[in-house]
């Protein structure tokens, strides 16, 4: 276990807004991890691209999964166990050098297994849930896939992730790698993609009308808060120009919740998670 005392979760986080943290312990292994989550209200952390770092100091214990959080294994022909703390690039990279298919249409999320399991994050029709086989908690060991709820950004997880078990196809390298740089190349074009960003701000709503749509029709694309804007590329993105505050975020996020609702009665829902 290492701790830090004051942890830069401004320089940490992926859109480079935050403060200092006071108690910010890597864990290398579960007697770490149980030892972190009986610390002052622990918060496990991953790749930090859907938390906004609202407050000015917090008295969390934040986690991050560190050492055999990190490792793959492939443990058949098709299914590949991985610490919550394996990013998804990595992953991805095992998976393609292994011929292993499926999660190539997630290709380019910035976040951890953990962070992705939790949220359900997915794209392009495909959500990691859709993958899964079973995972380990802190308190609950081989958890199959039906014994907790997924949903649209959402799941029933409320304990730290520790492993989670994929079942994969198989195919050749070359299709996978193939797949995983046009999906990349997709992203590139219709998303901020090199900028500092918590990827959409908002879910899309329960209805045909997106929320970049919705964003877009109250003229907020484009608009700025100090160094805080919409971006002009995909306007579901909040971008990060460089000195951007976490309050800078909030006026703009607010100011598009309160135009949509004024305009269709439709109650934006945030997607990332703010921390104040
Ligand atoms: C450029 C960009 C593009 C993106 N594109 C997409 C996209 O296409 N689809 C999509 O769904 N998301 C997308 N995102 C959002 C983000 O990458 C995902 O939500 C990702 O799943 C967050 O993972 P993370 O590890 O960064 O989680 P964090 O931001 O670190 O944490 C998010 C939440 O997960 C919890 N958590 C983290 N690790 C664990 C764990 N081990 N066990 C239990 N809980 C845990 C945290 O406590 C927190 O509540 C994008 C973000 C960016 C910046």
């Amino acid at each position: 276990m290492k701790k830090y005392e004051m942890y830069d979760l401004k320089k940490a986080s992926y859109i480079k807004i935050g403060c200092k943290a006071k108690n910010f312990i890597e864990v290398y292994n579960e007697d770490d991890l149980k030892e972190a989550v009986s610390m002052n209200n622990p918060k496990i952390l991953g790749g930090m691209s859907n938390v906004l770092f609202a407050g000015d100091s917090y008295e969390n214990t934040f986690i991050s999964l560190q050492g055999e959080f990190k490792e793959i294994e492939r443990i058949s022909d098709t299914d590949v166990r991985a610490g919550a703390g394996v990013m998804l690039s990595s992953l991805l990279s095992f998976l393609a050098e292994n011929g292993l298919s499926g999660l190539e249409e997630l290709s380019g999320i910035p976040g951890s297994l953990g962070g992705m399991l939790f949220m359900n994050a997915g794209a392009n029709g495909v959500s990691i849930s859709d993958l899964l086989v079973s995972f380990d908690t802190l308190e609950n060991k081989n958890l199959k896939k039906d014994e907790c709820v997924f949903s649209y950004r959402h799941s029933s997880i409320k304990e730290p992730v520790e492993f989670v078990t994929l079942r994969l196809k198989k195919d050749s390298k070359e299709n996978i790698k193939n797949k995983m740089s046009d999906i990349i190349n997709k992203r590139k074009m219709t998303q901020p993609y090199d900028t500092l960003s918590l990827g959409c701000v908002f879910k899309n709503p329960a209805f045909e009308i997106p929320a970049w749509k919705l964003i877009d029709s109250v003229g907020m694309r484009s608009k700025c808060v100090n160094d805080v804007c919409v971006s002009e590329k995909h306007s579901n993105f909040i971008i990060n120009k460089g000195d951007g505050k976490a309050s800078d975020f909030l006026s703009l996020s607010e100011e598009i919740v309160k135009l949509v609702w004024e305009n269709y009665n439709v109650k934006l829902e945030y997607e990332i998670e703010i921390l104040f």
